[in-house]
């Protein structure tokens, strides 16, 4: 028989979701336990997303950045990579965090139960190898796993996935990325500043179907120099073992219909971890993508039991994850008003140039048939861009006509993802343009181009022009 544990709360899933509601609920003097697959705490995010994806763009923009510079007159040798030292650093940055992450559960004095747990009744999860636990309370927080495309599952060691990907093993010499989306477009910039050949296949027209076009724009400009090839509106037919590598058949307006690369990316998207762990039993429901329901708590079907972040439905980020198992745990404290309401989740795709936006974008107000106003401003007039040789990026603001209130903030530049925090602050306060404009931003610095944005829309901007007739 396995050691029963008595808890108030168990948090399943130990990723940026889960172990914010584990340390908040606990914050709040809840009894919790933790419950997660991996030895550490950190899911997804810190082992085999955000946090090792970033160490490995950070070395793509050094590299970037010292091409760049040539601009300038300075010249660098083409930079020799030690792999094993680099993976060592990433192992070690990730290692880090997740150490004190378990750190923080034992001070907190969360119960962390290293385990896959199984749902065996509304109140008890049982932990493979370990204890059963009941709970009064229970968060799911397990969040998702790559999308398998099943004509892909060949068993071929040549065919990644994104944490296959981010291992490091080798650099290929040509590297086909199936996807055109975060995943792809990011580790494609990584491989490629590291000397890969990359090709990228996309199904539909579009990069990052469903960002605003003209943010992509600058990312199209920039990647067409540093991939071999992008392949819009093109569908991956085929994988097939070959010699020296993977031979890929592919459907659509390209030059060669069957092609091979030394290996593949796969990132056509993520599913949500909702299968195999006993929600069917107990009867959470589930939609037909593999999202639990949930209400505008965080509540599913079973009013005790709450889900939170990619099980929960998209957009599946780290920030979202965490912000919602923070109100699940509030709420499971006592605060039982609280709902789900934010107005600007930002969105960062972390290339070269950076895109992020926040709250409506063009695109969405197109769908909706909402009417609004855009004020654009381009970084060929910012005195920040131009010192940085980086006049590519735009920043625009989306405001509603009758009010002036702002409703949605897109960028694309280099920082564009620290940039967009600033658009969600003044979303979340209810700013209009007038107030963006009438806050000073320092000089020079890339948050002008945000002001600037903001100001085309009251006739203050400086570097942008309306013509007028001329006066006499
Ligand atoms: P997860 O982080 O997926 O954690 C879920 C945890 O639950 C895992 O540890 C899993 O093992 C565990 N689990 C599942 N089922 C069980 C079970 N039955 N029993 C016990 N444990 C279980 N987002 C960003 O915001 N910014 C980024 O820059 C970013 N980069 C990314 C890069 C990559 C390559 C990938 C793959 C993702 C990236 N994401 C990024 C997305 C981000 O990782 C997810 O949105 C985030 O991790 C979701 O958090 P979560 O807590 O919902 O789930
Ligand atoms: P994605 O949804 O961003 O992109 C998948 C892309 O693959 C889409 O453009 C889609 O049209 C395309 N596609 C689908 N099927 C295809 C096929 N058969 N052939 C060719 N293209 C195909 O998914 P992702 O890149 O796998 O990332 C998954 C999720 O992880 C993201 O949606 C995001 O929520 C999260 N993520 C976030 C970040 C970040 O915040 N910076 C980084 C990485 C991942």
């Amino acid at each position: 028989m396995p050691d029963t544990i008595q808890t108030k709360l168990a948090v399943l899933g130990g990723g940026p979701g889960g172990y914010a509601a584990a340390f908040l609920a606990a914050d709040r003097g809840i009894a919790t336990a933790l419950i997660d697959a991996g030895a550490k705490p950190g899911g997804t995010c810190l082992h085999v997303g955000c946090i090792p994806s970033k160490a490995l763009l950070h070395v793509a923009h050094v590299i970037h950045g010292a091409h760049d510079v040539a601009q300038f007159g300075v010249t660098y040798a083409e930079p020799k990579i030690d792999l094993p030292t680099f993976r060592a650093k990433q192992f070690k940055i990730v290692d880090t965090m997740a150490t004190h992450l378990l750190e923080l559960c034992k001070r907190r004095d969360v119960k962390h139960i290293a385990g896959r747990g199984t749902f065996v009744d509304a109140n008890t999860i049982l932990v493979e190898n370990g204890p059963q636990v009941r709970f009064e309370h229970a968060i799911i927080a397990s969040g998702s796993s790559p999308t398998k495309i099943p004509a892909f599952e060949i068993g071929s060691p040549h065919i990644w996935d994104s944490t296959a990907a981010l291992k490091l093993e080798s650099i290929p010499k040509s590297l086909l990325v199936v996807g055109g989306g975060y995943i792809g477009l990011e580790l494609g910039t990584v491989y490629a500043a590291l000397g890969s050949s990359v090709t990228v296949v996309e199904l539909t027209p579009s990069l990052l179907p469903g960002v605003d076009p003209d943010l992509v724009q600058p990312l199209r400009d920039r990647l067409k120099n540093e991939f071999a090839n992008i392949y819009l509106s093109t569908k991956v037919a085929k994988l097939a073992e070959a010699k020296g590598g993977i031979q890929v058949t592919l459907e659509g307006d390209v030059p060669e219909k069957q092609m091979t690369f030394e290996k593949v990316l796969v990132a056509v998207g993520r599913r949500p971890n909702s299968a195999n762990f006993g929600l069917d039993k107990i009867g959470v429901a589930v939609d037909a993508k593999g999202f639990i329901q949930v209400n505008e708590q965080r509540r599913t079907s079973l009013p005790h039991i709450f889900a939170i972040g990619d099980v929960a439905g998209e957009p599946m980020l780290a920030h979202k994850a965490a912000h919602e198992g923070k109100l699940a745990a509030q709420i499971v404290a006592g605060e039982t008003s609280l709902v789900w309401e934010p107005r600007a989740v930002p969105a960062v795709v972390f290339t070269d140039p950076e895109i992020a936006w926040c709250g409506l974008t063009e695109t969405e107000a197109k769908k909706q048939g909402r009417e609004v106003k855009v004020g654009k401003f381009r970084w060929g007039a910012s005195g920040r861009a131009a010192t940085l040789g980086r006049s590519d990026g735009v920043s625009k603001i989306l405001v509603d006509p009758k009010t002036d209130m702002i409703l949605g903030i897109g960028l694309a530049g280099p920082g564009a993802g620290e940039l967009i925090a600033e658009g969600v602050v003044a979303i979340e306060l209810g700013a209009t343009a007038k107030d963006l404009a009438l806050c000073i931003h320092p000089h020079p610095t890339l948050t002008e181009t945000i002001s600037e944005a903001a100001e085309t829309l009251h006739g203050l901007a400086s570097h942008f022009v309306v013509l007028k007739k001329k006066v006499v």
